[in-house]
């Protein structure tokens, strides 16, 4: 009876609390008034319980380890963007609610900025819905367009919201790899991986709803070419589907690459919603405001979603976020543009840890944009053995690092991360 009480308390998946009344009443307990039924989780939620941040995030909480992994930008937001803020919070009205949809100044600015790269005009108030993050615009355009039974195309590796989010809707994800071909003595790049077109298209059927594509990509840094979109694009029209892209990072491109958007693809207008992030474009992830952008007859969806959800997000933070786009907006060819200036200087940090990788026998893929460098750390020749077996080598392998500390070289390592990430006096 403790053992089924500590579960219950522990909020262990349905299948288990429903093993735990079970078993109990085998023995004879009376566990069943306490534990009511009415605790089980939603099924909808199942198996959802597992979360990389918080796992890891946990174990990054010790001092003497150097978190690297979340995406948390260690640079200070630009000032502006600050003042603005500050700004705003002295002006009453400011403090209080504001359209549900997106606070009228900010939709004015993100139509202003994306015009120039959608070379159309796109309306505030009809195709551009602002939301709790990226995650929350995910989360609308999964919700408000996905239904039990459809399938949704995801790419290996992809960032974690995206399966639970597919699934709690109930529907299925379907996924496919990024290969790389062999780069024998070559540097590694984000561009050596690639999906196979043919294999590509046999994940394509009349149940397929949409494909969620990420480019830049977290965490390969992958920044899709012209031509590997066309195929995506091809194939969304001909299997008539939807594409959820997101393109948080859509700043964050390094010298010789060049985002491109699907959505201004010939016929993808229509059937593409694109995701931002405030978080990404200022650095400030903890503002957590993002937008969408696409067709109105996508977005209204997305719309109902919201206003039966947040219903609205932080009307100080869209007025400041506004006021900070349009210093960048009006200055977008100039090299002090936060847009130009941020991969400038992640570039540099980009290439030095590149450096550092290599140094302590890591081969890192150079990643062509975003916040993030996946390594092949298999030269390492950890000994796992002590770790749970039923994980990811992946997952085992970062718990070990954070572990053994007194590995000599992983040791040099964290010291030059750390030498590096203390602050500038
Ligand atoms: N998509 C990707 C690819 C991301 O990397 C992130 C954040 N790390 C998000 C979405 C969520 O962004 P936000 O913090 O704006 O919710």
């Amino acid at each position: 009876m403790f053992l089924a009480q500590r579960r219950l308390c522990s909020l262990g998946s349905r299948t288990e609390f429903l093993k735990t009344i079970y078993s109990s009443k085998l023995l004879g307990f009376s566990t069943s008034a306490k534990m009511s039924l009415k605790f089980i989780n939603a099924k909808r939620i199942e198996g959802l319980d597992r979360n990389v941040w918080i796992e890891f995030t946990k174990l990054a909480a010790d001092p003497s380890v150097v978190n690297l992994g979340q995406g948390l930008p260690d640079i200070s937001p630009p000032s502006y963007v600050k003042e603005e803020l500050s700004k705003v919070a002295l002006i009453n009205s400011l403090n209080q609610y504001t359209r549900g949809f997106g606070h009228p100044p900010l939709v004015k600015a993100l139509s202003c900025l994306y015009e120039k790269f959608y070379q159309k005009e796109i309306n505030p108030n009809k195709e551009i819905l602002v939301t709790v993050g990226a995650y929350g615009s995910l989360f609308n355009a999964i919700q408000g367009l996905i239904d039990e039974g459809d399938e949704v195309i995801i790419t290996i590796p992809f960032y974690d919201c995206y399966e639970p989010m597919v699934r709690m809707a109930g529907a299925t994800p379907v996924f496919i790899p990024l290969r790389s071909k062999p780069v024998d003595g070559k540097k590694w790049s984000s561009s050596d991986w690639t999906l196979d077109p043919q294999e590509l298209e046999s994940k394509f059927n009349s149940k397929t709803k949409a494909i969620i594509l990420n480019t830049p990509h977290n965490p390969i840094g992958k920044v899709y070419t012209k031509e590997e979109l066309q195929v995506i694009a091809d194939l969304c029209i001909k299997y008539d589907t939807l594409c959820i892209s997101d393109e948080v990072y859509e700043w964050l491109v390094y010298t010789g690459n060049k985002h491109l958007k699907i959505a201004t693809f010939p016929g993808m207008w229509e059937r593409t919603v694109t995701i931002g992030s405030a978080g990404k474009t200022f650095s400030v992830t903890g503002w957590k405001l993002g937008w969408t952008i696409g067709p109105n007859h996508l977005i209204k969806h997305l719309q109902t979603v919201q206003q039966n959800t947040v219903y609205t997000c932080a009307t100080p933070l869209q007025e400041a976020l506004a006021q900070a786009l349009w210093i960048d907006i009006k200055r977008m060819d100039d090299p002090e543009c936060y847009f130009n200036s941020l991969p400038k200087e992640l570039e540099v940090k980009r290439d030095r840890m590149v450096r550092l990788l290599e140094s302590v026998g890591l081969k890192p893929i150079v990643p062509d944009g975003g916040y993030f460098i996946i390594a092949d750390v298999s030269l390492l020749d950890a000994d796992l053995s002590d770790m749970k077996n039923d994980e990811p080598y992946d997952y085992k392998f970062v718990k070990w690092m954070t572990k053994n500390k007194k590995d000599s070289t992983l040791d040099a390592a964290e010291e030059i991360i750390k030498a590096w990430s203390k602050p500038k006096s």
